[in-house]
């Protein structure tokens, strides 16, 4: 069986997970961990960095930072991983649900005619004119590697007043080649940076996350919160609420080895695209995703746009066809706003993500795999398809 997408430990991971059990530091202290968040900040080229528990853990600590409470609002996409809109609802404000671009990432235009027409900006607030409720922030996501136009969407925010997360959790090492933000890596540009460690992620830790800001302060108020908010150092004083939100040691063993590989990670990911690419290019029915202009990207996850009627059953087919075949993969995200615990939020124009939702399939994309693998891929992708279109 091909898999979609499998962790890859062929560095030094097994050592330093058994130097830390070794030495008895497995939680929330040791010294992996800020090695870990060392990486990633002269990676990044970033100020400062915390490693926590999660990508979730990451969108919520900065939901926080950011004062997002009761009654406030926050755009998010529609088509994304849930995990990316759950924080909203943890701090009991209202997501409203944005379309996203032919990139799958926020779509800009959008976003500006709705702040433009149908809220009001003054005093520094945006406000939403149907519920009289103030929209605080936006959760921009990096959706598979590639990153959303952020210039366009930095200058939106700007205009509105805005605090922008961005979840980078599918995005560390996207970074602009080009233009205004040239040499910026995704998570870096917004007011907060989310990252996800994730066992499908490009680096993994099993379960973990890191979250970065503007500045050093923010980082640190965020790490306060994931402690569980202790305001003194030899006594139990709580002056909030914290959260168990920090990284363990022994993540943060697994992560270092990671960080170790991250480039090498991304060579391969970035060769198998290419693959890919002159192996589909003459495929009719399908369309590889590309990757934004003026960006270099991690290539996390590819992504084929099919062109077929009654999409729901032909992706479950496709999906079941394949993995007969030995390959797995797997369709893109339900729309979120059609998810229970979303079905009544507000939306705004919802078109491409609809079209998007019933249209991806997600290939093959571990760094493990080899030339012949892909080829193996697309050869019974050509077949499924072709009984398909005469049956
Ligand atoms: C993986 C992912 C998350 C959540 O990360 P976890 O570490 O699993 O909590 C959030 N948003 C997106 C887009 C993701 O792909």
């Amino acid at each position: 069986m091909i898999p979609l997408s499998i962790p890859n430990f062929e560095g030094n991971e097994k050592k330093y997970v058994a130097d830390a059990v070794e030495q008895g530091w497995v939680s929330t202290g040791g010294a992996y961990i800020t090695r870990l968040e060392d990486m990633l900040m002269e990676y990044l080229h970033t100020e400062s960095v915390a490693a926590c528990q999660s990508g979730t853990a990451a969108i919520h600590l900065s939901l926080l930072d950011a004062g997002v409470g009761a009654g406030d609002m926050v755009i998010v996409p529609a088509l994304t991983f849930i995990a990316a809109v759950n924080p909203v609802k943890y701090q009991f404000a209202e997501p409203l649900f944005m379309d996203c671009d032919d990139s799958l990432c926020m779509d800009p235009q959008k976003l500006r005619k709705f702040c433009e027409e149908e809220c009001q900006y003054s005093n520094s607030r945006l406000i939403y004119k149907k519920n009289g409720k103030q929209i605080k922030a936006i959760v921009v996501v990096h959706i598979f590697g590639n990153i959303a136009d952020m210039e366009q969407i930095m200058d939106i925010a700007e205009e509105y007043g805005l605090v922008v997360i961005e979840d980078a959790t599918e995005a560390l090492g996207t970074h602009y080649t080009e233009g205004r933000y040239k040499g910026r890596y995704a998570g870096t540009i917004g007011h907060y940076g989310a990252y996800s460690f994730n066992g499908n992620k490009i680096i993994t830790t099993g379960g973990g996350g890191a979250v970065t800001a503007r500045t050093a302060a923010m980082v640190e108020n965020m790490k306060y919160l994931s402690t569980q908010a202790k305001d003194d150092p030899h006594f139990y004083v709580h002056n909030r609420v914290g959260y168990n939100y920090r990284m363990t040691n022994l993540q943060a063993a697994l992560g270092v080895a990671q960080m170790e590989k991250l480039p090498e990670f991304i060579r391969r990911k970035q060769n198998n695209y290419k693959t890919y690419q002159n192996l589909l290019a003459d495929l009719p029915m399908v369309k590889l995703l590309q990757f934004r202009m003026g960006t270099s990207s991690n290539k996390w996850f590819y992504a084929l746009e099919l062109s077929m009627e009654n999409l729901y059953e032909d992706i479950r087919n496709i999906i079941t066809k394949m993995e007969d075949c030995g390959v797995q993969t797997r369709a893109i995200w339900g729309l979120i706003p059609e998810q229970k615990p979303y079905i009544n939020a507000m939306t705004y124009r919802i078109e491409k993500a609809v079209y998007y939702s019933r249209r991806i399939l997600n290939i093959p994309c571990s760094t493990q795999i080899s030339k012949e693998e892909i080829q193996f891929v697309v050869s019974v992708l050509r077949k499924v398809l072709g009984e398909m279109s005469h049956e």
